[in-house]
């Protein structure tokens, strides 16, 4: 799918006049460069993070109720939504009230992922069609979240669809498990939600 037709229900949802979140279209520099992960912290009707993966031109996302956990033990509930333009990667603020997904955005992280996924012969699978087939593993280079992790289709249905986004067991030392996100800092100005909420500085 191109990245505009990709786009159509994020822009029907948005009123582009009366929210700052991003329209999408533009580019965010070169195809060589690696993939981008971001996850935002959500404060809207729900406390929710974002864990959304650049693929084919888009931002592929997931709600994620609990945040994204480093312990293998932890199943993590991940809500696809709707596809995002790649310049929501640098969207943090507030969404205007009355307008969809009213609420705080913080950045809380951001880096690079590549695509683990590989069939039975150890051929590489393109990470579109792996999130296809239902199981795509991968590896997060991130500032706060590194390593392996798979998002795992559990439940298929328009309206319905739920995976589950879990870590692999490969990390060393403490394991943290979700941050707080009433404690959790933007790893680009680190503000809080709170902050971000009154319009503080960054710096402030
Ligand atoms: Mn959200």
């Amino acid at each position: 799918m191109q990245p505009d037709d990709a786009l159509v229900v994020y822009r029907r949802r948005r009123n582009f006049a009366k929210t700052s979140e991003p329209k999408g279209g533009a580019s965010r520099g070169e195809v060589s460069r690696k993939p981008a992960f971001v996850v935002q912290i959500h404060d809207a009707s729900t406390m929710h993070f974002d864990f959304r993966l650049e693929v084919e031109g888009v931002l592929k996302s997931w709600a994620v109720p609990k945040g994204p956990s480093d312990d293998p033990h932890d199943k993590r509930l991940a809500m696809p939504t709707e596809d995002h333009p790649l310049e929501y990667a640098d969207f943090e603020g507030v969404i205007a009230e009355g307008e969809y997904g009213a609420g705080t955005v913080i950045l809380w992280d951001e880096g690079t992922y590549r695509s683990t996924s590989e069939d039975r012969r150890g051929t590489e699978i393109p990470f579109a069609e792996a999130l296809e087939r239902g199981h795509a593993p991968f590896r997060l280079h991130g500032q706060k979240l590194h390593g392996g992790y798979a998002l795992t289709r559990i439940r298929r249905g328009t309206g319905r669809e739920a995976w589950l986004l879990v870590k692999k067991d490969d990390s060393r030392g403490a394991r943290r498990g979700a941050p707080d996100p009433v404690r959790a800092r933007s790893v680009r100005t680190r503000r809080t939600l709170r902050q971000v909420a009154a319009g503080e500085d960054p710096g402030q």
